[in-house]
């Protein structure tokens, strides 16, 4: 084993990300190649791939930790709530362990990228941390006292498929979702559902990063899809923070990079949480994209590295 290192791999729908984290969390190896949609044995050999070529970069084997998307069920081991719907009912953990010849770690990708935060990041030092991705889907994880909350069915923070809280009437319903429900804030807080609800009201196709900007420039149709998303998402937030109390939530995923999320979300979610002060902070994350491969790579601790 390479004493110094742990590889952290983040499987996502279109990349799969590797690196070598250093005992420090400096992380001196990258690898990146595309995932072979739709085919799970060659994303098998390609996450295999990738972990091959990290260890001979490091020379020398090193614990691997790999997040996915969805999770692997503790009643049966095959993975479920895969968005990347090819690695669903499929036994991925046994097999990569049988590839690598050592034993894996796995776990839901929004857990990995709160562990990362929690540890080095924008949550460093606090009790309990609500790690949010807004991207493609929605997804979310939680660590308490630096290590993630797993959960008797491996669901904890699994936010994105609850309903919409506090519905107004003409969001009772709401659009379909993937998992089969409707009106899910997947459906509502992703980049594409920002895109969907601003044509529904405006008849103009623009990406959630275009309606950001415009927004800011001060498009007034534009501002107000803005201001609908981020009293949703208060609304979504508050929900978690009145069960859970957390001392920080913070954001991943593209959506994470618009900047007035901080300014203002927190002043409408005062409204919701059933407190006369909110101490939670929402906070944009240290690490951005490699908090995948990061928190993958945390998923074994240091006194666990040979
Ligand atoms: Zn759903």
């Amino acid at each position: 084993m390479s004493a110094r290192f742990r590889i952290g791999i983040d499987l996502g729908g279109t990349k799969i990300e590797g690196a070598a984290v250093d005992i420090l969390g400096s992380v001196p190896v990258r690898r990146r190649v595309d995932t072979p949609t739709g085919d799970y044995h060659a994303t098998v050999a390609s996450v295999i791939g990738v972990i091959d070529a990290i260890q001979k970069e490091i020379g020398g084997i090193a614990p691997v930790g790999i997040g996915i998307p969805g999770t692997v069920s503790p009643g049966t081991g095959l993975v479920k709530n895969a968005n990347s719907t090819w690695l669903i009912g499929r036994p991925l953990q046994r097999d990569l362990d049988a590839a690598l010849g050592r034993p894996t770690r796995l776990a839901n990708d929004a857990n990995c990228f709160v562990l990362s935060e929690a540890t080095d990041g924008a949550g460093a030092g606090l009790g309990t941390v609500f790690g949010v991705i807004l991207g493609t889907g929605v997804g979310g994880g939680i660590t308490v006292g630096g290590r993630i909350l797993v959960g008797a069915n491996a669901i904890a923070g699994e936010w994105g498929h609850n309903p919409l809280p506090w519905p107004a009437p003409g969001e009772i319903g709401g659009p379909p979702c993937y998992c089969g429900r409707t009106g899910c804030l997947e459906t509502y807080l992703s980049g594409p559902a920002i895109a969907v609800d601003h044509h529904r009201h405006t008849k103009r196709r623009l990406s959630a990063p275009e309606i950001a900007a415009a927004a800011g420039s001060g498009d007034a149709e534009c501002g107000a899809t803005l201001r609908r998303y981020m009293d949703r998402l208060a609304r979504g937030l508050a929900s978690v923070i009145n069960l859970l109390d957390p001392d920080a939530i913070v954001l991943g995923g593209g959506l994470s990079a618009i900047t007035a999320l901080y300014d203002r979300v927190p002043g409408i979610w005062s409204g919701y949480v059933f407190s006369d002060q909110v101490a939670t902070r929402l906070l944009p994350p240290v690490h951005g994209d490699s908090s995948g491969v990061r928190g993958a790579a945390r998923l074994w601790r240091p006194d666990e590295i040979p």
